[in-house]
């Protein structure tokens, strides 16, 4: 017991220290004096070094790398098969008509970094010129990408722009063809347990460096038409990117989480999670609904979260589930253990 309270402690600690809070913090943290020399020094990054337009900058050294124009291992189609964008010299480009992509680990607060390139030579008008998006809260939040340089269309839809909602401050856009860039501050809406909006979106952006989002409040999802009300989601979503049909590169993206620290975790192929529903024994009853598990333990309903593609935790409960695949790739058990130990349960019918 006094081991469990100490690790909290540190994990307390540890916030302090290593993670600043995206928004959150109003006010100098009564918990230190001024200038209390007994106050944890923040950790020590290597910053990285900005990109040109012939080769992408190196990230910090605390951030999580989704695309470094390698591979698109960290991207998959929005139901989480793979997906169709292609891979050219270092970036990937989306296929007209492939749907969005969409990254495998979910993200709450965080510093995004995406580059991306109009096409050239630049080819349509208005919405139809260059047109993606980067989306935060899967495809809810859209940061627009388009060519809008030397190019018009209604301001709160051109680059740079929380679509739908707020213009850019300003249009820093460079020509299609050159290699532009957003760093994004995104703040992930709470919902109480009832699902009732506690707060909403926050979002800063610098496009080419230059502020053109201040820290805006979003009313709800970014639509086409009308504004839609916000909906309950998960605080940790995937981020995506927009297929509107153009050809537009994407390169060097990567993200630095803010907020506390928890567990990675992940969004999967439905079919895969589809092997694990059932019923097993020791009163474990295993749901999908939409691309979460839910779980039934006596009584008790967890929403589950995959920290990988067998591991799976709750957030409320120190309620964790390890699903064995038999040969046939079929999860014939499962491990679970609440808080401590752990216990197998077999499949329902199966011996
Ligand atoms: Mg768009």
């Amino acid at each position: 017991m006094i081991k469990i309270r100490t690790a909290t402690v540190l994990i307390g600690a540890m916030a302090v220290v290593n993670f600043a809070a995206a928004r959150s913090e109003r006010a100098p943290d009564p918990n230190w004096l001024d200038h209390d020399r007994d106050r944890p020094r923040p950790p020590e990054i290597q910053p990285g070094t900005s990109s040109t337009q012939e080769q992408p900058g190196q990230p910090p050294s605390d951030a999580t790398v989704l695309f470094d124009g390698k591979d698109l291992s960290q991207w998959v189609a929005m139901d989480g098969t793979p997906t169709k964008w292609i891979m050219g010299k270092g970036y990937m480009e989306c296929v007209k008509g492939s749907g969005y992509v969409r990254t495998l680990q979910n993200f709450g607060d965080c510093q995004l970094h995406v580059e991306w390139a109009a096409p050239t030579p630049p080819h349509g008008e208005g919405q139809g010129r260059g047109n993606s998006g980067v989306f935060l809260g899967l495809d809810r939040y859209e940061v627009q990408v388009l060519d809008s340089y030397h190019a018009d269309t209604y301001p709160d839809g051109q680059a740079a722009a929380v679509y739908g909602q707020y213009p850019p401050l300003v249009n820093a856009s460079r020509p299609p063809g050159e290699w532009q860039f957003y760093d994004i501050i995104y703040t992930a809406p709470r919902f109480d347990a009832e699902g009732k909006l506690k707060s909403p979106v926050h979002l800063t952006v610098f496009h080419n460096g230059v502020l053109v989002q201040n820290d805006v409040e979003l009313t709800g999802p970014t639509s086409w038409l009308e504004r839609a009300p916000y909906q309950p989601q998960p605080e940790k979503q995937p981020i995506s990117l927009q297929d509107h049909g153009n050809p537009v590169r994407f390169r060097n993206i990567w993200i630095r989480e803010l907020g506390k620290p928890g567990r990675k975790e992940f969004t999967f192929n439905e079919k895969l999670l589809d092997t694990y529903t059932g019923k097993f024994v020791d009163d474990i009853d295993v749901k999908r609904e939409g691309s979460q598990l839910v779980v039934n333990k006596s009584g008790v309903r967890f929403a589950m979260f995959a920290e990988s593609t067998t591991r799976f935790f709750a957030k409320t409960t120190d309620f964790r589930l390890e699903f064995i695949p038999d040969a046939s790739g079929k999860a014939d058990k499962v491990i679970w253990s609440v808080g401590e130990g752990a216990n197998e349960a077999k499949r329902e019918g199966t011996k």
